[in-house]
């Protein structure tokens, strides 16, 4: 007998169909003589409907009232699962993330899990129950209720799996793994077979959908493999673990990410510390600064671009206005419509000419590149966001030729 972790993101329990599809594929398991703990987010949109009623009622709502309402949406998919099962004739008990014993800091929105305390998971599966939890979501030291951050039950599930030593952890989605670009906008991506947790992680924090990136790392923390497979289809799925076989493949993914705005400070005085100062302010007000370029220095100044969040802008500049006053910095521009988009695979360690490809693939479909940022095993362009889309495909069909 295994105990097994199985986690529905809301797209597999959009509806009363898909929640029985769900129910059923949770029984099966369980009807083999398997522990089965699983974890659900909310259904399909629930999330974005409860943030815009929110901002109806007050925009400026607390973050301690706004965890109170999201963690709504996963109570409702946990009771309907449960009620789903009861009705395949299975015994059930649904749990919210208190009662499944998820401590997190206190950070409302975003918070972090201290730890997770399964004794009442394990009573519950000791009953030959099957556990229904609800992910994103637990309480902090004032019993407050919290939530994990958009896309967080995929981190509640790896969590439980960690703790509770699971013999799998299976995130189930509505595509049917990790693909070597969006298989919804390149329809010649490739499902891969295995990826490492480094390739992974560096995927999901550049903009693939699949997994959220904490949990990834989570994963990696406590070596715990996932496999990531669709709840619509009986397909293998994609392992995602420490370890992967050699394949031929040089790089194991092209993502986007269109939530990116670039700054500029143009006419920086060219001397020691500014960029420390610069972005020191930034972190000081938990402004995370991503791709950074200096230009060489003119006249005695000097301009230097970052990029931030969308959801950052607006704080970034309020700060740099300040202090740009401070600075005698000319001028400061700003430009939302921008997109990162980046290769990553393990591969380009060890092979010259990755960059060189990338770019010649952009420079054939006439892309213009305002930043670069590379790393060992990923590489990012900034560039128009218009032209998002065609460079992804530009540089899948570099990579990955479409007569392969
Ligand atoms: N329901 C939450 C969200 O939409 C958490 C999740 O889906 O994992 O972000
Ligand atoms: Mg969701």
């Amino acid at each position: 007998m295994s105990l097994i972790v199985q986690k529905f993101g809301g797209s597999s329990v959009a509806n009363a169909e898909r929640v029985f599809n769900v129910a059923r594929i949770i029984t099966e398991k369980y009807a083999e003589g398997n522990d089965v703990v699983v974890v659900v987010s909310a259904q399909g949109d629930t999330t974005d409907d409860l943030i815009e009623k929110a901002n109806e009622i007050n925009p400026d709502h607390s973050k301690r009232e706004m965890d109170v309402l999201l963690s709504a949406g996963e109570q409702i998919s946990i009771s309907l699962l449960a009620m789903a099962i009861e009705k395949l004739g299975f015994p059930v008990v649904s749990l919210l993330g208190w009662q499944a014993g998820f401590r997190t800091g206190s950070a409302y929105g975003n918070a972090r899990i201290k730890r997770v305390i399964p004794d009442r998971i394990r009573k519950e599966l000791d009953k030959r129950n099957i556990v229904v939890v609800a992910g994103f979501q637990g309480i902090n030291r004032y019993d407050d209720v919290t939530t994990l951050g958009r896309g967080g039950s995929d981190t509640s599930a790896v969590a439980i799996a960690s703790v509770m030593h699971a013999d799998l952890c299976q995130i189930y989605t509505d595509v049917e793994g990790v693909y070597t670009a969006d298989p919804r906008k390149v329809p010649n991506a490739k499902k891969l077979e295995e990826i490492s947790y480094d390739e992974m992680l560096e995927l999901a924090t550049l903009g693939a959908q699949v997994l959220n990136n904490r949990s990834v790392e989570m994963a990696k923390k406590y070596n715990i493999e996932l496999e990531v497979l669709s709840s619509m289809t009986k397909k293998p799925g994609t392992i995602v673990k420490e370890a992967v076989k050699m394949e031929k493949m040089l790089i194991s993914g092209v993502a986007k990410d269109n939530d990116v705005a670039r700054i500029s400070i143009i006419g920086v005085p060219d001397r020691p510390g500014l960029a420390f100062k610069v972005f020191s302010k930034l972190a000081a007000k938990d402004i995370n600064v991503d791709i950074i370029l200096q230009s060489i220095g003119r006249k005695d100044t000097k301009d230097i671009s970052f990029t931030v969040t969308k959801g950052k802008l607006k704080d970034a500049l309020s700060v740099l206005n300040d202090y740009c006053k401070i600075l005698n910095a000319a001028n400061i521009v700003y430009d939302e419509n921008v997109a990162k988009v980046s290769i990553v695979g393990a591969g380009m360690e060890s092979h010259a000419g990755i960059a060189a490809e990338m770019f010649e693939a952009l420079y054939e479909a006439q892309i213009n590149i305002q930043m670069i940022a590379t790393s060992e095993i990923k590489i990012s362009v900034l560039i128009d966001a218009g032209d998002a889309d065609k460079a992804v495909t530009a540089i899948h069909n570099k990579f990955f030729p479409v007569d392969q």
